[in-house]
């Protein structure tokens, strides 16, 4: 028979999908690292397992432990999910600007749910930062991956993400686009494809306008999963030869191109890291290959980003856009 002990078999290995549409006119090779594959639905599922087992083995986290994690949704579905093979309890805290599809599969899960303000301080008392210090603090047998410092989030990355899309491009990968939110990800990756090709690739952070990577003060922007206010320690600017900002207005237009036009049915800083991945193809030769990651998929996003009405509210859908937007990328 050909089974699966376990979903947790099934974290990476993710596929490399060449972008045609979109792409149409530029002389490089795109390829997308299609998260959504992951058995969770995202790229955090690598984060997770990592991050469990290690705690496990240095005994911070014992048979009938809590995980407690300040979560945008997909950190929360890898623990649920490595958590509920494991047998623990998981309480997840998530700001308000997360759709409420993403907060019904993590309790679909069984894990409980704290929603807080986004628009508070990070030291405020309420803000999600504050609320899972609190509650990690106050629950017997609690342990907080603290994915903005848990320095097995980017190992997670530089252990297998990094190895797959060196080995899958069979070492031609010339660029690495890639959203920054831990920068988990982005360093851990892009450290090691760095590494193994002698300096040779270059990466490519994607901001959402307004967050510190980019330069910005931390203002608020709309797509979720990226962007900052704060820097944490799972972030190596180091390992980026450039970040480049774009707007909410941007990435989700292209978060519907994705869908529409190369059927990759993907989340909004999904739309953000290939805004950035084609503007870097526009200027790259016909020998590059860049590869762009997308960290998940689409389905949680259905009542925002593919909903027109949501988009006219916001003003990210005019007669202008898809008219600007239709033929030409950028
Ligand atoms: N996109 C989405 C939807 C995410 O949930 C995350 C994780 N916060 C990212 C992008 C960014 O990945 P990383 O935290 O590794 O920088």
């Amino acid at each position: 028979m050909r089974t699966h002990d376990s979903l947790i078999e099934l974290v990476g290995n993710t596929p490399l999908v060449r972008m045609n549409a979109l792409t149409a006119g530029l002389a490089p090779t795109v390829l997308a690292k299609a998260e959504y594959f992951n058995p969770g639905g995202s790229v955090k599922d690598r984060i997770a397992l990592r991050m469990v087992e290690d705690a496990e083995n240095s005994g911070q986290l014992r048979p009938g432990g809590t995980i407690v994690e300040p979560t945008s949704g997909n950190t929360g579905v890898g623990l649920a999910i490595v958590a509920a093979e494991k047998g623990y309890r998981c309480v997840f805290v998530c700001p308000d600007k997360v759709g409420s599809d993403k907060l019904s599969v993590l309790r679909a899960y069984g894990a409980e749910v704290v929603v807080c303000p986004s628009t508070v301080a990070p030291d405020h008392p309420d803000s999600y930062y504050s609320v899972s210090d609190r509650l990690a603090a106050t629950t017997p047998g609690a342990w907080k991956p603290d994915q903005y410092a848990n320095q097995n989030n980017p190992a997670s990355h530089y252990h297998t993400t990094g190895p797959e899309i060196w080995e899958q491009t069979e070492g031609r990968v010339t660029h690495f686009v890639c959203g920054i939110g831990t920068g988990g990800t982005i360093t851990g990756a892009g450290r090691y494809l760095k590494e193994i090709s002698g300096g040779r690739v270059r990466v490519i952070g994607a901001d959402p306008e307004g967050s510190v990577y980019s330069g910005g003060s931390g203002r608020p922007y709309m797509v979720e999963g990226v962007g900052e206010d704060i820097w944490p320690e799972t972030y190596d600017p180091q390992v980026c030869d450039e970040v480049l900002a774009v707007t909410d207005k941007e990435s989700f237009v292209m978060t519907r191109r994705l869908a529409k036009e190369e059927t990759l049915l993907v989340g909004g800083s999904c739309g953000l890291a290939t805004v950035a991945a084609l503007r870097v193809a526009a200027t790259a030769g016909p020998d590059d290959v860049i590869v762009v990651l997308l960290p998940d998929g689409g389905r949680g996003y259905l009542t925002k980003i593919f909903n027109d009405e949501w988009m006219a509210d916001y003003g990210f859908l005019s007669a202008e856009t898809e008219e600007a937007t239709a033929g030409d990328v950028l």
